[in-house]
């Protein structure tokens, strides 16, 4: 990695896609990664990247493990401007898993205000308080009391303003949906395993309820990210606990990806590294 730039992830843009038409590439229909069903991966000393994807950061404020974990922060903050999230704003966030994590940084980027986050496992509750979250602990509780205490922790009891479902369940798109204040808006940023989710239209008409989603980055997202770090808007020294491990690249399989298949409780976010200096 050059010591002050790195790339965003490279995209097939193909002529032929909507999406494409209308400069909305990060939901290309042959949407494809570095390293996901495009070109080589990321897993090597050196890549070639074109120049026009490469953003320039601030080496002195950003340390590179930290530069790494932009990208997923970047996904995250595409959805806050996909929510049009604004300072001070409340925010509900359903699942503090690495997805809920990387949406609470975009958050304090945007200057939110009170976030809450709904999560079923202590350890993952523990590091959201750590950041500053308001947690919440649905486990045992029907939809309907979760949705009637979540609204008693929103500002006034009148809502949230915006909700992110940072995990991909029925339960929890519908206690978003429910939890939120009129004309507030709903953001699903999971990837759902299962496809169909039951829903009442009225629940979102009767309070004039927004209702959408958010997939992948362009890359103004990406420099707004940066900017928002070099600003201190995203606190380093929390985003640094979000690496859990640092693993060469002769260890990969071993150390990483089959630690992480073992032990996903465990490890947030694992890099991997070509260079010994910046594995401590
Ligand atoms: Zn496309």
């Amino acid at each position: 990695m050059d010591k002050d730039r790195f790339p965003d992830s490279p995209r097939r843009n193909d002529p032929k896609c909507d999406a494409c038409l209308i400069g909305q590439y990060n939901a290309c229909k042959y949407l494809a990664l570095t390293g996901l069903g495009f070109q080589h991966g990321g897993l090597a000393e050196y890549m070639v990247t074109p120049e026009r994807k490469l953003i320039k950061y601030d080496a002195t404020i950003i340390p590179p493990d930290v530069a790494a974990v932009i990208q997923p922060i970047a996904v995250s903050w595409h959805a806050t401007q996909v929510g049009h999230v604004e300072p001070g704003h409340s925010v509900l966030i359903t699942g503090g898993g690495p997805i809920g994590l990387t949406t609470m940084f975009a958050l304090k980027g945007h200057r939110a205000g009170k976030i809450v986050v709904s999560e079923p496992a202590a350890n993952r509750r523990k590091l959201a308080a750590s950041f500053g979250a308001e947690v919440f602990d649905p486990t045992g509780k029907s939809l309907e009391e979760c949705i009637a205490e979540l609204r008693k922790m929103s500002p006034k009891g009148a809502g949230f303003d915006r909700a992110f479902d940072c995990s991909g369940l029925p339960v929890t798109l519908r206690t978003g949906v429910g939890s939120l204040a009129v004309r507030g808006v709903f953001t699903n940023v999971a990837i759902w395993a299962k496809n169909h989710v039951e829903a009442k239209p009225m629940d979102i008409t009767l309070s004039e309820k927004y209702v959408t989603g958010s997939i992948c980055f362009v890359k103004s997202d990406f420099e707004q990210c940066v900017r928002a770090f070099e600003k201190g808007l995203i606190p380093i020294d929390q985003v640094k606990r979000i690496i859990t491990s640092k693993v060469h690249l002769r260890d990969g399989v071993e150390k990483g990806l089959k630690h992480l298949i073992d032990d996903k409780q465990k490890e947030i976010k694992i890099l991997f590294s070509a260079f010994d200096e910046l594995i401590d």
